[in-house]
């Protein structure tokens, strides 16, 4: 629904309007689709073919750019999982910290509160926190005021944005606040300007002071080697096999069950979301997922815990458990963990449309467009 009413404006309109933030429940110019397409409800292949449905390539040229941005950065991510590894070790020394060195908390608290005096930073904090959503703009200011004008270690922000956004995604979301940093694209950083936010507010947010004049970008090791992206093993289950599916917090629709001739005699779910944290997750991200979650598949279990796979595995007599692949993030542990410790083979499967463009993510966005039309002609 919300991408066919988007699908006509995906043209001229976002390309001259998509960085406006207009506040929130006035985001208009934009999809506002990342949930749905973080959750694997739409993959990039459906948005643009609707997409293209209405308009031509050419005017949905931009739209379509930000789509594929984020297939190249879970690509990106994918060839390079030690740095979400690296991040989430940095995350344990920082909390560490924030309990342990009060200055620290003090400044990290009044961020993730919005009391920093920053009138629209403070804003963009609550706006987040109320709603699960901010713009790009907003997300790349508030990154960037986070970093240098706070001076506030980039990986909180990080963590902040990921327990609280709807769409948080552990490589979408690393790989940004690094870009801002100037981690990822080396010395580049992203500084944000009054003037900017006043234009882009629509004049909301005028006059802004005391924001940082410059970025030097944040030092940090180098980006280890590309790994190629490991090949899963085929499903080997026999044809009279009961099999089960687990849907998980990164692919809530899985729809490879008819391409690969089985049908599952069940469908659990489990969320490994609470784990890509030190702290809690915002009640917000756990709710949208389980609404989600019954529109898709409402018959489906939903799992608590390591245990209570075992149960449903044993309750309806599995010889094999199918899951979509988990990329990246926590739920990638998860699934190692059930494979070892489990008694039911699990096999994991990827979408083609992500084997087919993630190990294209070589080097940088502007390389890996190239590849844009090819995959629209195969996927869209
Ligand atoms: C610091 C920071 C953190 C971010 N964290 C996340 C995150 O955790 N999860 C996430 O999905 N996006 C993240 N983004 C990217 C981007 O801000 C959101 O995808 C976008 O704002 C979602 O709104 P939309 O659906 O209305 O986007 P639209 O403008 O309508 O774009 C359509 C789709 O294209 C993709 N897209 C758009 N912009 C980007 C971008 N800059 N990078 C990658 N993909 C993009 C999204 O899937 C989006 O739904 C982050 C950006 C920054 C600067």
């Amino acid at each position: 629904m919300r991408l066919a009413d988007f699908a006509p404006h995906a043209g001229a309109n976002y390309a001259q309007k998509r960085n406006f933030d207009m506040g929130a429940g006035a985001h208009s110019h934009v999809s506002t689709l990342s949930p749905y397409l973080r959750m694997k409800v739409l993959d990039e292949g459906d948005v643009c073919r609707a997409v293209l449905d209405e308009v031509t390539a050419r005017e949905a040229d931009k739209f379509i750019a930000e789509v594929w941005w984020r297939t190249y950065w879970k690509g990106w991510m994918e060839q390079r999982p030690a740095v979400w590894t690296a991040y989430r070790d940095d995350l344990t020394r920082l909390h560490n910290e924030v309990q342990t060195q009060s200055g620290l908390r003090q400044r990290w608290e009044a961020a993730c509160l919005g009391q920093t005096g920053i009138k629209p930073f403070d804003h963009w904090a609550q706006e987040l926190v109320q709603t699960g959503y901010l713009h790009n703009h907003a997300r790349m200011w508030f990154a960037s005021i986070w970093i240098f004008t706070l001076k506030l270690p980039w990986q909180l922000g990080a963590d902040f944005f990921l327990r609280h956004l709807l769409d948080g995604d552990a490589a979408v979301n690393t790989l940004s606040w690094r870009w801002v940093a100037g981690i990822q694209t080396q010395g580049k950083t992203y500084l944000a300007d009054p003037s900017n936010i006043a234009k882009f507010t629509d004049g909301r947010f005028v006059g802004v002071q005391g924001l940082a004049a410059e970025a030097q970008p944040i030092s940090a090791p180098s980006a280890p080697e590309r790994q190629p992206i490991s090949e899963l093993p085929p499903y080997s289950g026999a044809p009279a096999d009961r099999v089960g599916l687990v849907l998980h917090s990164d692919d809530i629709m899985a729809p490879f069950h008819d391409t690969l001739g089985i049908t599952p005699v069940t469908t659990a779910y489990f969320d490994a979301t609470a784990a890509q944290s030190p702290w809690q997750m915002s009640p917000m991200v756990a709710e949208f997922r389980t609404a989600l979650l019954r529109d898709v598949s409402p018959d489906a279990v939903v799992l608590e815990n390591d245990a209570s796979l075992a149960d449903w595995a044993a309750a309806h007599q599995l010889d094999h458990i199918i899951a979509p692949h988990a990329p990246v993030g926590a739920m990638r542990s998860v699934l190692r963990r059930w494979r070892k410790s489990g008694d039911t083979p699990i096999t994991e499967v990827r979408r083609e449309i992500d084997t087919a463009a993630w190990p294209l993510a070589t080097a940088g966005f502007f390389k890996f467009r190239k590849h844009i039309p090819d995959l629209l002609s195969k996927f869209a």
